[in-house]
């Protein structure tokens, strides 16, 4: 039997960066996936395939619609949703080769099948081929987050879905019911209202974007309102009626909402779906998810673990940090993830990205801060490009002028948040951000124009 440092169960995002890692750290490495493709759940059903059909549905928008006081205008405009699949198929594929490449790159030996722990030092894994037992040092665990559904529904695949299904719908419904305002609701939401369906979005709470800052989220209900979403908030669902081409969803004291496809986005679970956890020893929590300690050992020697399996923000960089830290601290005895400087990003139309603090924490908390805000309008590039929705909200200590947190809703907010992450990474006050120079005409001087704000010195406003 082969022994190694390091074998880890799921290649997710989480699992196979933690894999490259040990292997630049000298160590002996295996990754067990159950899929046939690695990347996990972000690669094969999650982040990039999402992000392609939101591009894709962009685009498809723009050309309908979205040129003609630009003086563009197409005479006949036509979705091939078979070939938008093909393009999203494509880029998945793609990927995940590029990812078989960078194992086989350093030596991560690859098994192929179902991992279960038997013990703190080894696992089995099942596979169509037979069972196979392998010993390691130390076991990862980065098996990632499956759909939840609402009790008394059942995600059949056909009338009501989760993101996967709705990742591949063969046709555009004509009335779509989404189930959870949150981000998976939104972004796919959005897809599917761009390529034709009615969609209405079914969310318990009376706001949408549960953790997004409540301004900012009142913003978005707005912006996406307009868009043509429709919304029915402090909404509960009690179950849904099939019929043979529809489907009713019951609604606590109103009426039911007749659709013909339901994607359920309510959340994820912990995928410990027979992993062996119990009678290896590994705890989890009251919702399941692994516990683990700053260091992500689990309750069991020997054994770690990483990413949505644990907890916390369910992202994929989230994952990634993780994955790292984890390694790093077990093999070269440092490792560190800075949860205050994990960025979160909604792909909608216009994005929304946060960093840090929300106001609504920074309230509960009762901590002193100054607040600077600064709209796309007012931005020369913003209205160059016609992206005239959004605003930069900077959050900074009242005494110290520390950046506490920043949230954007606009175009291009998740690539212009990484200059706020790196300012709270590196402990910058709102004055460092509203003393860089930014480039003109860009999206980005409304950041330092929103910094200015805090110090009440904006200058294009
Ligand atoms: P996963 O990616 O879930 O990977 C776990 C892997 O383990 C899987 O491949 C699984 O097959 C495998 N596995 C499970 N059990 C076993 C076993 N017993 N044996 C062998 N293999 C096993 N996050 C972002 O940051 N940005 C986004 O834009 C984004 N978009 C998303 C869109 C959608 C529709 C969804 C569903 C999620 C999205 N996420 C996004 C979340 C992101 O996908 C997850 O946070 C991320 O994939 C978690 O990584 P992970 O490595 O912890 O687990
Ligand atoms: P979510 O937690 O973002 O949203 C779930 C929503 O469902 C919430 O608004 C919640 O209030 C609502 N809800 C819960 N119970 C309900 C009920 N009974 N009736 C109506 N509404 C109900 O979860 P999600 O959208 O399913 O996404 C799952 C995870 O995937 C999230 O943690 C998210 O971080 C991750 N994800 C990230 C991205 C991204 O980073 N862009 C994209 C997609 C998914």
């Amino acid at each position: 039997m082969v022994k190694f440092d390091l074998v880890i169960i799921g290649a997710g995002p989480g699992g196979y960066v933690a894999a490259i890692r040990a292997s630049q750290l000298g160590k002996k490495v295996a990754i067990i996936e159950k899929e046939k493709q690695l990347g996990g759940t972000c690669l094969r059903v999650g982040c990039i395939p999402s992000k392609a059909l939101l591009e894709s549905s962009r685009l498809y928008e723009q050309a309908t619609e979205g040129m003609k006081d630009r003086g563009i205008s197409f005479s006949k405009v036509q979705l091939d949703l078979e070939a938008m699949m093909q393009h999203k198929t494509g880029v998945v594929d793609t990927l995940a080769g590029g990812i078989d490449g960078l194992m086989k790159k350093n030596k991560v030996q690859q098994f192929s099948g179902h991992g279960r722990l038997v013990g703190n030092h080894t696992v089995v894994i099942d596979s169509s081929g037979g069972e196979e037992t392998i010993e390691a040092a130390n076991i990862l665990l980065a098996t990632g987050s499956v759909p939840t559904s609402l009790p008394g529904i059942e995600i059949d695949g056909e009338h009501v879905g989760s993101s996967t299904e709705a990742l591949k719908y063969g046709e555009t419904p004509k009335h779509l019911v989404v189930i959870g305002g949150g981000v998976i609701g939104l972004e796919l939401g959005t897809v599917w209202r761009r390529l034709g369906s009615t969609v209405t979005v079914l969310e318990y709470l009376d706001r949408i974007l549960p953790g997004i800052d409540s301004e900012i989220a009142k913003d978005a209900l707005k912006i996406f309102k307009k868009q043509g979403l429709k919304f029915q908030l402090k909404t509960k669902v009690t179950g849904v009626k099939t019929n043979r081409k529809t489907v009713d969803v019951l609604i606590e004291g109103k009426d039911p909402v007749r659709c013909d496809k339901v994607l359920m986005a309510v959340g994820r679970r912990p995928n410990t779906s027979n992993l062996g956890l119990k009678e290896a020893g590994v705890k989890v929590d009251t919702k399941g998810f692994v516990t683990v300690d700053a260091h992500y050992k689990t309750s069991a020697a020997g054994i770690f673990a990483i990413g949505d399996l644990t907890g916390g923000a369910m992202l994929a960089h989230k994952a990634e940090e993780e994955g790292i830290a984890c390694v790093e601290q077990l093999f070269s005895g440092y490792g560190h993830v800075n949860y205050n400087a994990i960025p979160a990003v909604v792909y909608t139309e216009p994005e929304i990205a946060s960093v840090g603090k929300t106001e609504d924490e920074l309230k509960a908390t009762k901590t002193e801060y100054k607040t600077g805000k600064f709209p796309y309008m007012a931005n020369g590039r913003a209205r160059a490009s016609g992206h005239l929705e959004g605003k930069v909200k900077i959050l900074a200590h009242a005494k110290t002028d520390r950046v506490l947190g920043v949230h954007i809703i606009g175009a291009n907010a998740g690539e212009l948040i990484a200059e706020c992450v790196a300012a709270i990474e590196f402990g910058a006050s709102s004055e460092d951000i509203a003393r860089t120079c930014h480039a003109h005409p860009t999206l980005s001087e409304t950041i330092k124009e929103a910094a200015l704000a805090v110090g009440k010195r904006t200058i294009h406003l």
